[in-house]
């Protein structure tokens, strides 16, 4: 979709939020000690977004803000990814933000061992979502989305496949509040996945 473009996605019966699977999924999620981070976290970080997102972002894990509000890219990284969400066009009801782990890591690094450990509540967030796009943001979440996809600075913005369905990764927001030089390849990369998803979602009318 070009920016600034209305979306064109049709509407799906389920709403997986709605489920008692998610609802079990989520109690399961808020009240888990699989790994080290649930001594740490005030909130498990969950989801945010509509109850049947066509593109579902995945990040990495919480920082400090989201751990206290409970919800995904709520801090500065959440402001530039709202910005770029709106846009692409995509309204609150057609996108999701799930993160790899919902523990906030201490000092924001994260752990191997609790992207382990959480990897199944991210595969079941994304069997109950079945979004038709998946978008990863920096170099975690497309190394566990599709291993061996290369380094993040050489395929963002590129179309990749994930589960028969495209992927597109990006930078994750908050190396571009961090380094802003990175801010031109964030929105020339931004322009490439529009087209993608501009083409995607036109075929699936
Ligand atoms: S990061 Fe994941 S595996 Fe670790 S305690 Fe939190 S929910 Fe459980």
């Amino acid at each position: 979709m070009a920016v600034g473009d209305a979306p064109r996605t049709p509407r799906r019966a389920a709403a997986p939020l709605r489920t008692a699977a998610w609802r079990g999924l989520r109690r399961e999620i808020e009240r888990c000690e699989r790994c080290p981070l649930a001594g740490t976290r005030t909130h498990a970080v969950v989801y945010r977004g509509g109850e049947r997102p066509t593109v579902v972002w995945i990040g990495e894990a919480p920082g400090r803000a989201e751990d206290l509000a409970g919800r995904p890219f709520v801090g500065a990284s959440g402001r530039r990814l709202d910005r770029a969400i709106a846009d692409l066009g995509l309204g609150p009801e057609e996108f999701g933000i799930v993160n790899l782990v919902k523990c906030r890591p201490p000092a924001n690094r994260l752990p191997r061992a609790s992207v382990v450990a959480c990897r199944p509540y991210l595969e079941r967030q994304l069997h109950l979502l079945d979004p038709r796009f998946v978008i990863t943001l920096g170099r975690h979440a497309l190394s566990e989305l599709v291993p061996g996809a290369g380094p993040i600075t050489r395929v963002a913005g590129c179309e990749l496949v994930w589960n028969g369905r495209p992927l597109v990764p990006l930078l994750h927001p908050a190396a571009i509040l961090h380094n802003p030089v990175l801010a031109p390849r964030w929105a020339d990369d931004l322009r490439r996945l529009g087209r993608v998803l501009d083409r995607v979602l036109r075929q699936t009318l």
